[in-house]
Order: structure tokens, then C-alpha cells, then sequence
């Protein structure tokens, strides 16, 4: 796993539940670009927070 941006391998990726949806967020060391994956493939961060608002 390589970030798209740097090319630096070192992606932490993390994962998670929102909204009962399985959410992959993914962070590079390096360059600090950020992504958010859900099972259907990429999501804006407004879309992230959007289901985390209608989850509470
Ligand atoms: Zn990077």
C-alpha cells in the first residue's frame, strides 16, 4: 500500500464502524493525505460526516 500522493509506503490504516457501515480510514505518515474508504469504494469527508451526524 502506497500513498497516491508521496509514494511513501507507510499508510496507517485504520478501521471503523459508522452509522453500522464498516468505514477504512487511511492516513499517510508523511504526507498527511487522507482517505476514507467504505466497502463501496471511496468517500468524501462530508459523506463521513454526514453519516456520523445521522448515527447519534
Ligand atoms: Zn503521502
Amino acid at each position: 500500500m502506497q500513498c497516491s500522493r508521496c509514494a511513501n509506503g507507510g499508510i496507517v490504516e485504520i478501521k471503523m464502524k459508522i452509522a453500522g457501515e464498516d468505514v477504512m480510514f487511511r492516513q499517510c505518515g508523511r504526507c498527511e493525505a487522507k482517505t476514507w474508504l467504505s466497502i463501496d469504494g471511496p468517500l468524501s469527508l462530508t459523506r463521513v460526516l454526514e453519516m456520523a451526524r445521522v448515527a447519534r
